[in-house]
């Protein structure tokens, strides 16, 4: 990391603190090795969906995708700490800075970027109007510079469902994207090799939704790019997020 300057006025993109930045980057030292560590931490993994394996037990993502409709997944951070909060300030103020910070480490995750094109999941058209941004698109967008893989919305989202962190229960977040994604008109899937692109995972029913309706359309293999994995359902309950991330909506 470079060195400190103390611009007056900056505040740190994570913490949200007044603190003198580090040197390039809208993070405050604190932070910005938080973020560091937090890309080499690593407890047991799952060796297919980087889900963190509970104690002598079978995978519990890998357990809901008995057709194999994902192939492996990728994810450079658990969803806690910095990485979180820099997810949150992505996904609800569109600040792209966040996107910048999280997706070269999302890049050098994935094991060879040997994908025909990046699939961002998309939002409905009613919510893309109301925050005028796709996060899951930001993030594709960079990594797929970084990778030198071509980004492609494969995808639609023809009607809105109710948000996802707002079902606690696994099966409410299975029944409200089932069906809620389509393959974009013209997508020419046939025989490719998809990377599906996402902030953050957590039961995982989106990206399966998603990965059902390419390799429908063809697809030769899906896999799963987020920059987060959540703990997921803790006793049949979804764990709330962003509780403590007072943020202001957009328009
Ligand atoms: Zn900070
Ligand atoms: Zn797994």
């Amino acid at each position: 990391m470079g060195g400190l300057i103390s611009p007056e006025g900056a505040l740190c993109l994570s913490c949200g603190k007044r603190r003198g930045l580090v040197s390039g980057l809208p993070l405050c030292p604190a932070c910005a090795g938080e973020l560091v560590r937090a890309e080499r931490q690593r407890g047991t993994l799952c060796p297919r969906c980087k889900s963190v394996l509970p104690p002598g037990r079978p995978c519990r993502f890998c357990g809901r995708d008995p057709e194999g409709l994902l192939r492996e997944s990728f994810a450079p951070y658990r969803y806690r700490g910095v990485p979180r909060a820099l997810a949150l300030t992505l996904k609800f103020r569109g600040d792209t800075r966040a996107a910048a910070l999280l997706a070269p480490a999302m890049a050098r995750s994935l094991k060879a970027p040997d994908y025909d094109a990046l699939v961002p999941v998309p939002l409905s058209a009613q919510r893309l109007w109301e925050r005028d941004y796709n996060q899951a698109r930001e993030l594709a967008e960079l990594v797929g510079h970084l990778a030198g893989i071509p980004v492609r919305d494969f995808l639609v989202r023809p009607k809105k469902t109710a948000r996802q962190t707002d079902q606690h229960s696994l099966r409410g977040r299975v029944q409200n994207v089932a069906g809620a994604f389509a393959a974009a008109p013209g997508a020419d899937c046939a025989g490719k090799r998809i990377l599906l692109v996402d902030d953050v995972r957590t039961t995982g029913a989106t990206a399966l939704s998603c990965a059902r309706v390419l390799r429908e359309a063809g697809a030769e293999a899906v896999d799963l790019l987020t920059a987060c994995i959540a703990p997921g359902l803790v006793r049949g309950r979804a764990r709330p997020t962003g509780k403590r991330f007072r943020i202001g909506k957009k328009g």
